[in-house]
This record gives structure tokens, sequence and C-alpha cells, in this order.
């Protein structure tokens, strides 16, 4: 029976940063990464929009993204490989009752050395070349049907932007693969269950490409699975009560051309990625704009169907009401991805798994595991060879927080 010190199930961009930084930190265990997929990155990271920001209203997001927006800046130095870092910075924009709400958060990234600019609605417009932030040029009957009304307000985060995360993955693992400890990376398996020795994880149970299953011993079995969480700890035969409270959520990105815009407004190439209405969000994408936002209600599904309609009814109205100029957009592509939303407080779960030693956790992050998964890797990794965390202390994180009633309640969440 093959054994190895640590089995990692999952190779998207939390896996790849926990194995690195593991190694890094001097680590000279076996490990082996079992990914379903036939590549690094096959699931969400490979379809993430890669927005990173530090304008969070809980201390450990910021913590945590101020850390890892300091690895991103340095990634290419680092690890010889570009994970298409573009710090063109993050805007929020508010309506009046949100808006209040700004100053008690501007308390707490002050107090964080989050660096941020309040803006007024022109200095908004300033930013995004046609954008109104007024309501008056629209006909009223759309506006209260939209339930548009007036921005008041911007919030700018300068050190924010977007990256690749599947690029970051990749360099992950390259890197991963230069240390004398080098990881055993198996592709076209899945895995089918974990196995215990009463509540201790052992090992697990996997099958490769052409269906012969194994059993492998495991040291320390870590979940970098995303959605698939509760799904593989059941098969386990994981009680509910040791499950997660994450659900499976489709979320689509939908890349429309510009005709023109790009070309005769300069300003277009330097947008930063802007959050408007009804949460849709959009960045320039090498002169085409990525456009998101996510349904209201959307079923706990591993259903990532491309729905060209939902762009048309529920994303260009809208966008088209605040940006006049982009009623000429058209949509060219897109794609469905998977959120693994933790439904209590929207933020991940991270460490061990008190019911069960052996176990590591790295999962439910509701959206934001592109940007937090590297200083996240760091963290895990002391935990693993130290038992503390020691750069960034991610046990308010932890799994056990949901029955302690100790939940760390994220308010801004995409
Ligand atoms: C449309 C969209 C936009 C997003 N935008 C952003 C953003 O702007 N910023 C941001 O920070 N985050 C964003 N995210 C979220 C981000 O992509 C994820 O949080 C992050 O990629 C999670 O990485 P991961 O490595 O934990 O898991 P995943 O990428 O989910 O990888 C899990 C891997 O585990 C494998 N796996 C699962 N179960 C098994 C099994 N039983 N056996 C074998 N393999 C298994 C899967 O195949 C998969 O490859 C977005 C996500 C989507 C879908």
């Amino acid at each position: 029976m093959r054994k190895f010190d640590l089995v990692v199930v999952g190779a998207g961009i939390s896996s790849g940063s926990l194995v690195y930084n593991l190694l890094k930190q001097g680590f000279t265990g076996s490990i082996l990464v079992l990914e379903r997929g036939d590549k690094v990155a096959y699931g969400p990271t490979a379809f993430s929009a890669g927005g990173f920001r530090n304008l969070w209203t809980t201390e450990i997001n910021q913590q945590l993204c101020t850390k890892a927006i300091g690895l991103l800046k340095s990634f290419q130095d680092d690890m010889g490989v570009s994970c298409g870092f573009n710090q063109s910075g993050y805007l929020f924009t508010y309506y009046a009752k949100t808006w209040e709400k700004i100053p008690a958060a501007a308390e707490i990234w002050a107090k964080n050395c989050v660096n941020f600019e309040l803006l007024t609605p022109e200095q908004i417009e300033a930013k995004i070349p046609g954008m109104k932030c007024g309501i008056d040029h629209m006909d009223p009957e759309v506006a209260e049907f939209l339930e548009f009304q007036p921005i008041v307000g911007g919030v700018f985060g300068k050190d924010c932007g977007a990256f690749d995360p599947s690029q970051a993955a990749v360099g992950y693992f390259e890197r991963a693969m230069d240390f004398k400890a080098r990881p055993t990376l198996q592709l076209n398996t899945e895995v089918l269950k974990v196995t215990f020795d009463g509540a201790r994880a052992t090992g697990l149970v996997v099958k490769d490409a052409n269906g012969v299953e194994e059993t492998i011993q495991a040291g320390v079995v870590a979940l970098c699975c995303g959605p698939w969480i509760n799904e593989l700890l059941r098969r386990s035969g994981c009680p509910e009560s040791d499950l997660t409270p994450i659900i499976s959520q489709k979320r689509m990105m939908f890349i429309t051309d510009f005709p023109g815009a790009p070309n005769e407004d300069k300003r277009w190439h330097d947008i930063p990625l802007t959050i408007i209405d009804q949460g849709i969000y959009f960045k320039n994408e090498s002169g085409n704009l990525m456009i998101g936002k996510a349904r209201k209600d959307e079923p706990d599904s591993f259903d990532t169907t491309f729905e060209p309609d939902y762009y048309r009814d529920e994303v260009n109205l809208p966008m088209q009401e605040r940006i006049p100029s982009t009623a000429v957009c058209k949509l060219k592509a897109g794609w469905g991805g998977l959120y693994d939303t933790n439904t209590a407080d929207h933020n991940a779960i991270v460490g061990w798994h008190d019911e069960h030693p052996g176990l590591l956790l790295q999962v439910g992050y509701s959206g934001h595991g592109a940007m937090e998964s590297p200083a996240v890797g760091i963290g895990l990794a002391e935990l693993i060879l130290t038992g503390k965390y020691q750069t960034i202390d991610c046990t308010p994180l932890r799994w056990s927080r949901f029955r302690e009633g100790a939940l760390v309640h994220e308010k801004i969440v995409i």
C-alpha cells in the first residue's frame, strides 16, 4: 500500500499554495496531490475573475489579502512565473443608505493600513468613462423597475486589482517540484472517500482513469477540494454534524466586446475593477470587458451551464443604464464556474477539523479564495510544521466556529 506523510485533495490555487509553502518552510516528508481533472487548476480556480482587494469588513480578510497582495506583486520575481498581476485598483460605489456605513468601515481600514480613498460622484465618473452616477438621465419607470438610486460616493482601493489564479497555481506547483522532497502530482484520479480509524483520518480510497481503485495511507489528509467538500465527507461516512455549511453555487462571467471605446478613450485601459448597482462588477480584459453578477438565490448545484440569456436579461440592461456607452457591448464569450459558498458567514474554513485528527481543511472561500489562498497556504504550512499560526493568526476561520457561535461575518461579499 502506498503511504504518504501528506495527501492533498484538489490541485487548485489553494492546494498549490499549501504544498509550495510547506516545502519552502522545510517540510521533508512525502506529499501526494490528487486531482480528478487532467491538469492543475482544473476546477473553479480556472474560472475565477482573479480580483484581489484588501477592502473588507473583517480584520482577518484584510490581513490575509494585504499579505497576499504583497506575495502576488513579487510573484514573478520570487517564482519565475508571471501571475498576470495588475494593480489597477477596486472601486466600490454606494447608494446613500450604505454610504452612511462607510465611515465605520473606513476606521477599520485606516487602522489596518489599508490604502483607500473616498470618492465623490464626480471623481467616480472621471474614473469610468461614460458612467453617470445620478439617475436623471434615466427613464423614471426604468429607474424604478431596476430600483436604481443615485450613487453618492465610492471607495477606491489603490492596492487592489486582478491577477490570473490559474497561472499562480501552475507557478506554485512548478516551484514545488524544485524541492528535494518533490511532491507527486497524480491527475485524472477521483478521491472516493477519506478513510478513518475511529475519528482519525488515515488515508483515502481513490479511483484512477482506468477505473482501478486503490487505498492510500496518509499521515495528514488536506481537503482543498472546493465545493465538493460535503459530498466527499458524506461519502466517507461522516455524520451531518461533521460537515461544513458550504453549498455549491454557479457564478457566471461574461466577456463583451467594446467597439471603439477602449481605443477612443484610453482611460478604459486603466479602469479599476468596479462594482456598481445590483452587485454588477466589471474590469478591462485585454480591451474587452469582463462582467459578473451573482444571481440572487442561486441554487445549491454543481451545474455550470453558461446562460447567455442571463447576460441579456439581468446584466446588460442595468449596466447600460448606469454606463450608457456600454449599450454597444456585445456578448463574445463566457463561462460558468462554482463558488464554494459558506452560508454561515461567507468566509473560508481553514485549519484542523476538530472532530477528526489528521484532517486539514482549506475550503469555503465563498468567492475570495484566489486572493486569500497565497497567504493562507503560509499559515497552514506553519500549523502543520509547528502546531501554530505565526505569520497571520487564521484561528478565526476554524471549523469549530460554527458550533461555538463565533462566526466571522463578512459584509462586503460579491
Ligand atoms: C466565476 C468566478 C469568479 C471568481 N472570482 C474571484 C475573484 O475575483 N477573486 C477571488 O479571490 N476568487 C474568485 N473566485 C473564487 C476562486 O476562484 C476560488 O475561491 C478559488 O479558486 C478556490 O481554489 P481552490 O484551490 O480552493 O479550489 P478549486 O479551484 O475549487 O479546486 C478544487 C479542486 O479539487 C478537485 N476535486 C474536488 N473533489 C475531488 C475529488 N473527490 N477527487 C479529486 N479531485 C477533486 C476539483 O476538480 C478541483 O480542481 C471566483 C470563482 C468563480 C467561479
